[in-house]
């Protein structure tokens, strides 16, 4: 019986680093410094902390230079919004993170809205958010961004594929299903409150799974052949899984991203891609191949 073929979000994402990292060598050559990532990291979350790692490895690897900023959980909201400002008045900074989760304390869109939408590598600000419906310019966030990757690398084409994305947070379904309907898909954006989900499932050509509960989305919800993404990562008592019965699906689907190893290592390979536009946006320069 047939396997889908797995799509490797390792290997795609160290493809992506490595491209990022000729392309930001050769703009330091011409800028006169590397591009430079700050990281926010508010307090003691262990799975954040875990993140945040991979992401300051993988900047340097990527020969750009990470900044990180550690602070205690009992940080005010305004002395945060205080660091994103230097941050912003930074020439030497080019992209901003605030790792999320943030304290119960603060309000995460606030803080959010204080980042500089030039620095806004999480595409995350109502100014990029605006952008991404209007089709403009700018910076989009980062996990939808390397679903639609994984998404092209695996179909090619997207144009008139029906894309049902489960889930609709600001994180990862909203502009997931913007960035499908980009590439041309016909999208339909789950949720809830969707009725016969399972149904709605069945009739997508590429199904994102954006929903944090594990293994929630069956093997017969999916159409034979569909290109599969899981965006969830769920920590059980079995380990981390998906937000897909990975075992059943991976015989009904075409291509299937693993977690981990799937859509995590994108996201992080986008972020590093959006450091690199950031610099060469704010010093008006041009990527080059
Ligand atoms: P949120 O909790 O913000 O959103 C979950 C969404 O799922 C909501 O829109 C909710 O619907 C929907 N939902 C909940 N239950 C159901 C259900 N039974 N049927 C259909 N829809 C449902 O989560 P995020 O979007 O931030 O994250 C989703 C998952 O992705 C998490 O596991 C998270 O850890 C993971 N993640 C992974 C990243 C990566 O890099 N790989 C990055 C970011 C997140 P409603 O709006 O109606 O409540």
């Amino acid at each position: 019986e047939g396997l889908a073929s797995l799509i490797d979000g390792k290997l795609a994402s160290a493809a992506l680093d490595s491209a990022v990292a000729a392309q930001s060598a050769a703009l330091a050559a011409r800028i006169g410094r590397k591009p430079c990532l700050a990281v926010v990291l508010v307090g003691d979350d262990p799975a954040s902390h875990v993140y945040v790692r991979n992401k300051v490895r993988r900047t340097e690897a990527a020969g750009m230079i990470s900044q990180e900023f550690r602070r205690p959980d009992d940080l005010g909201e305004a002395e945060l919004i205080a660091l994103v400002e230097t941050l912003n008045a930074d020439p030497a900074v080019d992209g901003i993170l605030v790792q999320m989760p943030l304290p119960a304390h603060m309000d995460a869109r606030r803080v959010v809205e204080a980042i500089d939408p030039a620095k806004d590598v999480d595409g995350l600000t109502a100014t990029s958010a605006g952008r991404l419906v209007l089709g403009a310019d700018g910076l989009r966030p980062c996990t939808p961004s390397g679903c639609v990757w994984l998404a092209r690398q695996a179909l090619g084409d997207l144009s008139g594929l029906h894309t049902v994305v489960i889930g609709r947070s600001i994180l990862v379904g909203k502009p997931a299903a913007l960035l499908f309907l980009e590439q041309d898909c016909t999208v339909t954006l789950a949720h809830s409150r969707t009725r016969d989900l399972p149904e709605v499932c069945r009739s997508a050509d590429i199904l994102v799974a954006a929903v944090g509960r594990p293994e929630m989305v069956k093997a017969d919800w999916i159409k034979p052949g569909a290109c599969v993404l899981d965006v969830g990562i769920n920590r059980t008592d079995a380990g981390l899984v998906g937000d897909v019965a990975f075992g059943p699906s991976e015989k009904i689907a075409g291509h299937i991203t693993p977690v981990p190893g799937g859509i995590g290592p994108m996201t992080i390979a986008v972020l590093l891609a959006n450091t690199l536009k950031a610099a060469a946006a704010r010093t008006g320069e041009k990527i080059t191949d």
